[in-house]
């Protein structure tokens, strides 16, 4: 009954009416309350505190987890075979309404919450990307949406526990185990020094490790003897260079080398370097992939080495929806952008100060009316999620201008009450979101005609990674 009186209401030309509704249900209450706040402000300072790295974030992810399951959530661990990934589902039947969370935390950028650039513990991790509201915000959003199931609608939320999303590729695993099948919609947000909707997709991307293997020598007394790893890398470095110019414009074909050798007079044994190639398009990503396989193995022959390679990571371009995306940002105008008081003010015109940049705090209240359509550069393992059901992304205030992420004021300005009000937000948008699909079988039908517009109905994901385990230890030891 209150579905239908729901359903009708949304159905309705005046929106001032369908906005007062469904900011006066459940789940806004719920996520009103100064308990509540409290509940998060904990929980994201406590995540904050602990910054665990990619694949290591055992007490991040139960804290999480922990909480949605006092919250009437069935938590299935360990999905993807990734001991830090979990799914959390509260609800039966259709729709499926996801939400992504994340985190990991960064190495060597640890911080406390001071307003000047200061470890919490020397050389440890820190949430400079802000995943530590991250994975928060999703949760009090599923918790909310929980609530209001539990009044006798018909549908599922889903929390997913992603891990190592920095360089560790956790949804890309996730997504190859068919973790986000059977989902209607799937909502995502990333911290930022802004608040809104965004259709910006960002580029697909492989990190490839090539590494050659030749034979060492003194490379005075004896240099006939040897076959230079190096030589093998510069080679391949050469060709690839002259590669730039004969493939597609948008790519983007970047390296390092790792091993060059470790001293001058020894011929290297060994010598490794690692490309990142990048296009709008996945299958691009792919080909030219396959020639620099090609190019690699040309560089071995000639220079009589050997070389291995590995995929370490791969991701597919974002397909944004611009159904889901309308939804999102109609979420989005009913909240507004994140109110700061003078206390919180003070402190973050403290950090501007500190950084030296001029005050300017609009960036927390202001946000964008409309869903943006940008260009990044950029690639994210949201991607691979993306090509499974119709997704859309957000970002919600949670630093100072300048500041961008990966910073430490974006890791101070996190763990305070700023953090957790940005969160509380992300939560009401997410809950106003899925509560809307819910209602409308019919926006997330249109939903769909874009998806399979965009991707045909038979697509099949192939991981680009492909069969190769997650890095478990790339962040052991930091
Ligand atoms: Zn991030």
């Amino acid at each position: 009954m209150i579905a239908l009186a729901l359903a009708v209401l949304l159905a309705l030309p005046a929106a001032g009416r369908k906005k007062v509704n469904l900011l006066q249900s459940v789940g806004i209450r719920y996520l009103s309350a100064p308990e509540t706040f409290t509940t998060y402000d904990r929980l994201q300072k406590t995540i904050h505190d602990y910054a665990e790295p990619g694949y290591l974030e055992y007490k991040s992810s139960k804290a999480i987890a922990d909480h949605l399951a006092a919250n009437g959530f069935t938590i299935e661990w360990g999905v993807a075979g990734i001991p830090t990934a979990f799914i959390a589902t509260y609800g039966s039947g259709k729709p499926v309404i996801g939400m992504l969370g994340e985190y990991d935390a960064l190495p060597g950028m640890s911080q406390d919450t001071s307003t000047v650039d200061h470890p919490l513990v020397e050389g440890a991790c820190g949430h400079a990307c802000g995943h530590n509201l991250l994975g928060t915000g999703p949760c009090a959003g599923a918790v909310a949406t929980a609530q209001w199931l539990a009044e006798g609608h018909p549908g599922t939320v889903k929390y997913f526990g992603c891990p190592a999303e920095e360089g560790g590729g956790g949804k890309a695993y996730m997504t190859r185990a068919g973790c986000f099948n059977g989902c209607d919609a799937i909502l995502d947000w990333h911290p930022g020094d802004g608040n809104g909707v965004s259709l910006t997709t960002g580029l697909a991307n492989v990190r490839v490790n090539f590494t050659f293997h030749g034979i060492p020598s003194h490379a005075g007394v004896s240099p006939w003897e040897g076959r230079s790893a190096l030589d093998a890398v510069e080679s391949f470095n050469y060709m690839m260079n002259m590669m730039r110019e004969h493939v597609p414009m948008e790519a983007r074909i970047h390296y390092i080398i790792s091993n060059g050798g470790q001293a001058p007079n020894v011929v290297p044994a060994t010598a490794q370097v690692v490309y990142y190639i990048r296009h709008p398009k996945a299958e691009v990503v792919m080909d030219i992939f396959a020639r620099a396989l090609k190019a690699a193995e040309g560089a071995a022959m000639g220079t009589g080495t050997t070389m291995t390679y590995e995929i370490v990571n791969g991701n597919y371009e974002k397909l944004t929806n611009s159904v889901i995306a309308e939804v999102m940002n109609n979420s989005l105008q009913m909240v507004g952008g994140v109110m700061l008081d003078e206390r919180e003010k003070a402190y973050c015109a403290e950090i501007m100060r500190n950084s030296g940049w001029e005050v300017d705090l609009s960036n927390f209240e202001e946000y964008d009316k409309v869903v943006e359509n940008g260009f990044s550069g950029g690639s994210s393992d949201v991607g691979n999620v993306s090509q499974m059901a119709p997704l859309s992304s957000m970002r919600v205030c949670t630093c100072v201008k300048h500041a961008g992420l990966h910073s430490w004021q974006q890791c101070t300005i996190g763990g305070t009450t700023i953090g957790t009000k940005a969160l509380i937000n992300v939560g009401k948008i997410f809950y106003l979101t899925a509560v809307q699909l819910m209602n409308s079988p019919k926006t997330l039908e249109a939903a769909w005609a874009e998806y399979y517009a965009a991707r045909g109905h038979d697509f099949k994901f192939v991981p680009l990674m492909g069969d190769r385990e997650p890095p478990f230890d790339y962040c052991k030891g930091k």
